[in-house]
């Protein structure tokens, strides 16, 4: 059976395009690897595929016990593939915190970049492995995507002389390119509030409490904020149904690089330690805030330490 390169559940356009990449890279050097994922393909995502016109990966529930198994963009079981926990896990490729134990060794690499796509990229450059420009277009995506067009703190020198490198390979122009994939993805189309509040979400768990935080990056927040008493009530029904003692939604002004946290569920004084701000409400205003992974969980998970 072929072995299997997968992002994390509700993958984001690094999840799907970096076990692309990485599939790519296995299958040059001779290995029997196929990209798969977890989730839906997001409307940003789709953008990409369509314009480098790569087919979407397999849709798969779950693993195989036995599966081997390579996670990208991803090392937290949680946020896995169900069946994860009995499957035959090879390696991981990644750029988040590492929350992991292992039962067996396995090929781990990680960097502090912006983006898993910019490992993946310079794997094939340092082991000489020659780049197909659809891969590099899928590859530049993803950065393109998580580092917000270079404007998240989390964006690195390593990622812009990435992108610009496989701007190059794809043949197309970054910034127009980048502007044209982010506004594909940003705004909310027909979704429903239900959707808007489960768009990109990852569960996690800070001190003793469970959380998921979703984030949408829009250009224009005020068309998510309209919706904002329903998405309040969608909110509230996934803490009950799903058992979270907090819901968060980042909704991301890419164009002003701020971010209205909107928050649902107890302890309140956890939000307010973390941000240094009133968390009476059900909103709060965080000037310079993009990323989720560097100035919303790291916060988080200090002030749980405290409380
Ligand atoms: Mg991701
Ligand atoms: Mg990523
Ligand atoms: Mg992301």
């Amino acid at each position: 059976m072929s072995k299997i390169v997968i992002g994390h559940k509700n993958p984001d356009t690094d999840s799907i395009c970096s076990a692309l990449g990485y599939a790519a890279l296995l299958s040059a050097k001779g290995e029997d690897a196929v990209a798969c994922r977890c989730g839906e393909v997001s409307k940003e995502t789709q953008y990409a595929l369509d314009y480098f016109k790569v087919a979407a990966p397999k849709f798969i529930e779950k693993v195989e016990e036995g599966q081997e198994v390579f996670m990208v963009d991803h090392n937290e079981f949680p946020q896995a593939v169900d069946g994860i926990e009995s499957a035959a896990l090879q390696g991981i490729i990644d750029h988040h915190k590492m929350d992991l134990h292992t039962a067996s060794p396995m090929f781990i690499h990680t960097e502090a970049v912006g983006c898993t796509a910019t490992i993946v990229s310079n794997m094939h450059w340092c082991q000489g492995v020659e780049m197909a420009k659809e891969t590099a277009g899928l590859l530049l995506s993803a950065i393109i995507s998580d580092t917000l067009l270079f404007k998240s703190p989390t964006c690195t020198e390593k990622d812009k002389k990435t992108a610009a490198k496989l701007a190059e390979i794809a043949g197309v122009d970054l910034n127009a390119y980048g502007m044209e994939m982010l506004k594909a993805g940003a705004g909310v189309g027909d979704m429903t509030p239900a959707e808007i509040a489960k768009n990109d979400s990852k569960p996690f768990t800070f001190g003793k409490y469970k959380a998921i935080v979703s984030q949408i990056s829009v250009m224009d927040p005020a068309e998510v904020m309209a919706l904002k008493d329903l998405l309040l009530v969608a909110m509230s029904n996934m803490c009950k149904h799903e058992g979270y003692d907090l819901s968060l939604v980042m909704v991301t002004d890419i164009m002003n690089e701020s971010t209205d946290l909107l928050y649902v569920g107890e302890p309140k004084q956890l939000l307010a330690d973390a941000f240094g701000k009133a968390a009476d409400g059900d909103c709060m205003h965080l000037p310079g805030v993009v990323s989720r992974k560097k100035q919303i969980v790291p916060q988080l998970t200090e002030a749980a330490a405290k409380l």
